[in-house]
């Protein structure tokens, strides 16, 4: 596809400390947990942080008594980091705005009516804390649209921008030249053997989405394609920890194996900065054009930092984490 092959390199200390910024419990797991999973196999300190509680989800029928939406979409976020090796799970704290055009986007503390220096100021303080080597976000228009996804992308930005150091930057995206290919290839395959996929009549990446754009973006705007089959499985149960949202997380358990890996097997991701051509490598194998920190994830004594996970609430300052 006229990619060129990343240089491995050298260039990037062994050690780094990954924040991946993600818009609801659950997105971590279709969207970054090959990526998530591979950084924490690899010893590279991971650290998830949500903009939203997810609490416009799905309502499971199982919820004991006193548990609400906002408890058990939590406590599946905090099961997903074990199964991924992530360090720490961190909430902004906002509310999830629901779609464009809903009721919900109008309520106090939507996700999508925060004031963008407060909530990346939330973000900023711990990219300080943690000094944060690579922010992953969203792309410009969140993949699809979604309001909570689209302010991932602004919250992203600005927060690196607001940190004392400057972390190298990423944002998550769809490739929809593969998401093309993925419709007429394994999808077209899968319907020959009279496999059924829910969203099959309705799949089209080039329909306008939430926001009127395309979903994800075209492959020559890519920067990096990752290759995470090796962590299939783990992202695999990562989804399914989040089995209260039944019918996004239900649909791709229903995929066949091999639709499954053509649809999550590869990860990919925009470098604002990075020259043009996707790299089929993985971004914390560095890159030598790329900007970004060079000091190895130490402790001042210079041992490594300790991992034992800890999660909590970002938006009152003081709060445990
Ligand atoms: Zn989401």
């Amino acid at each position: 596809m006229g990619a060129v092959t990343a240089p491995a390199g050298p260039h990037r200390p062994t050690r780094q400390t990954v924040l991946f910024l993600h818009a609801h419990p659950d997105d971590e797991a279709s969207s970054t947990a090959g990526s998530i999973a591979r950084a924490a196999a690899e010893g590279h300190r991971v650290i998830v942080i949500y903009g939203t509680n997810g609490d416009h989800g799905e309502v499971p029928a199982d919820l004991a008594p006193g548990e609400t939406v906002l408890d058990r979409r939590r406590s599946e976020a905090e099961h997903s980091a074990q199964i991924l090796g992530t360090t720490r799970v961190g909430w902004l704290g906002y509310a999830d705005s629901g779609m464009n055009g809903w009721a919900e986007n109008a309520a106090p503390g939507a996700f999508r009516n925060a004031d963008l220096d407060e909530a990346a100021g939330r973000l900023a303080t711990v990219l300080d804390d943690e000094r944060v080597d690579v922010l992953v976000c969203y792309d410009s228009h969140g993949g699809y649209g979604h309001p909570d996804h689209v302010q991932v992308h602004r919250v992203g930005h600005r927060a690196a921008e607001l940190a004392a150091q400057r972390p190298r930057l990423l944002e998550v995206t769809m490739n929809r030249d593969a998401m093309r290919r993925l419709r007429d290839s394994e999808m077209a395959a899968a319907r020959a053997q009279g496999i059924v996929l829910a969203d099959d009549a309705t799949f089209d990446p080039d329909a306008p989405m939430d926001d009127g754009n395309p979903m994800g973006t075209p492959e020559a705007e890519i920067t990096w394609q990752v290759d995470v089959r090796d962590y299939l499985d783990l992202k695999r149960a990562a989804m399914r920890a989040h089995a209260s949202q039944v019918s996004d997380i239900g649909y791709f358990m229903s995929l066949s194996p091999a639709v499954f890996a053509a649809s999550f097997g590869d990860e990919y991701f925009i470098e604002p900065g990075l020259g043009p051509g996707l790299r089929h490598g993985w971004f914390l194998d560095g890159d030598p054009d790329a900007p970004g920190a060079t000091e190895p994830a130490t402790d001042e004594d210079g041992s490594m930092r300790t991992d034992t996970r800890e999660s909590g609430d970002l938006s009152d300052p003081g709060v445990s984490r």
